[in-house]
């Protein structure tokens, strides 16, 4: 939640979601080269959707503290036939942070997320909203169609992660679908109402239900830049996502605890019957180190387990904002002011 004194902000925000339209959140991260480019096919897309829907629209561009001009980009797109409303955060905030402030900004009631690189592509925003308006879905979710051109062990990773995630999971998160989605106004008051600090909106907006609506779509290559993923912040993600929404590995923790410990039960059992009818010697050190190295080894995954969990409570129970808005504008659509005055 922003706690900012910035008076047009808390005016926009009292406003969230109050308007018949849509809202387009983008958040951005170092896209500067990339966006007006962006812009241009979102608004086309914006003032299709308004001439052939009677849909109103605006475009929320959400700077995640970006170290490039995105900021002065953003601030200088002109809003031709749509609001354009440009959010920058105090400082670089992560993706699900970047979309929260988007989701808690935004005016209209329908509000749909799309990266600010151009690999989510604009065109298929038409038929997302037409799910919506005529079909009646409420969470309108796209997936990748292929990953070919993803790296193996990028690809292994995804795979685990989703196991994992879903395993005995009563809401599966569908596997591959990623934050390009269209909520309904419902969805997206159902999402903001979600108190977690912690977030991971693939997660929630599975969870809290209503109709769901798959799309399959082709990735574009990333227009500009690259990718700010690696290794090690995929796997974050991924313990983030874990944790926070499934209790999993907990229970996988007491499951390998269990068979560890019926092991060890007839282990020390058919010992003790060697040495008693037979009178075997006890063995040497060897299988002894093993087992001990391969039991505390366990012991500190377990509790290295648990200790997220405990980080997590720690997170959530300090309750911090989530982000802090630095400055936020809003330019209203000329053709917009017109109707205002009609
Ligand atoms: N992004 C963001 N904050 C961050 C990292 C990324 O707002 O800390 C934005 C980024 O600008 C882009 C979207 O999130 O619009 C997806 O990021 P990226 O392309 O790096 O991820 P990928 O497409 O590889 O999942
Ligand atoms: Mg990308």
């Amino acid at each position: 939640m922003a706690r900012d004194n910035d008076p047009a902000a808390v005016k926009a925000a009292s406003a969230t979601g109050s308007k018949a339209g849509l809202s387009i959140v983008v958040p951005c991260f170092n896209e500067a080269a990339g966006l007006a480019r962006l812009h241009d096919r979102l608004s086309a897309t914006a003032r299709d959707l308004r001439a052939a829907r009677g849909l109103r629209c605006e475009l929320v561009y959400v700077d995640d503290g970006s170290g490039d001009n995105t900021l002065a980009v953003a601030n200088a797109l002109p809003a031709s036939g749509v609001d354009v409303q440009v959010i920058s955060l105090s400082r670089n905030f992560g993706k699900e942070a970047a979309l929260l402030a988007g989701l808690e900004h935004a005016r209209y009631g329908a509000v749909l997320f799309i990266d600010g690189d151009g690999q989510h592509p604009p065109d298929l925003i038409g038929r997302l909203a037409g799910h919506w308006l005529d079909d009646g879905y409420d969470v309108i979710y796209t997936a990748k169609a292929h990953r070919e051109n993803e790296s193996l062990p990028h690809r292994f990773g995804v795979k685990t992660f989703y196991t994992l995630m879903n395993w005995r999971a009563r809401h599966k998160i569908p596997e591959d679908a990623g934050d390009f989605r269209l909520l309904s106004p419902r969805a997206a008051t159902a999402l903001r109402q979600m108190p977690e600090r912690n977030r991971f909106f693939k997660g929630l907006s599975s969870w809290i239900g209503f109709r769901q609506k798959r799309v399959d779509y082709e990735p574009a290559a990333r227009a500009h830049g690259k990718s700010s993923w690696n290794y090690a912040s995929l796997i974050g993600l991924s313990i983030e996502g874990l944790t926070s929404f499934s209790v999993a590995p907990l229970r996988l923790a007491s499951l390998f605890g269990l068979i560890l410990a019926l092991i060890a039960l007839f282990f020390g059992a058919s010992i003790l019957y060697e040495t008693v009818v037979y009178g075997k010697s006890v063995p040497g050190y060897p299988s002894l180190v093993v087992g001990v190295m391969v039991i505390g080894g366990m012991q500190l995954i377990m509790i290295g387990i648990v200790g997220e969990y405990i980080g997590k409570i720690l997170s959530e129970q300090k309750a911090r904002p989530v982000y802090f808005i630095a400055e936020q504008n809003l330019k209203t659509a000329e053709s917009e002011r017109k109707d205002a005055a009609e």
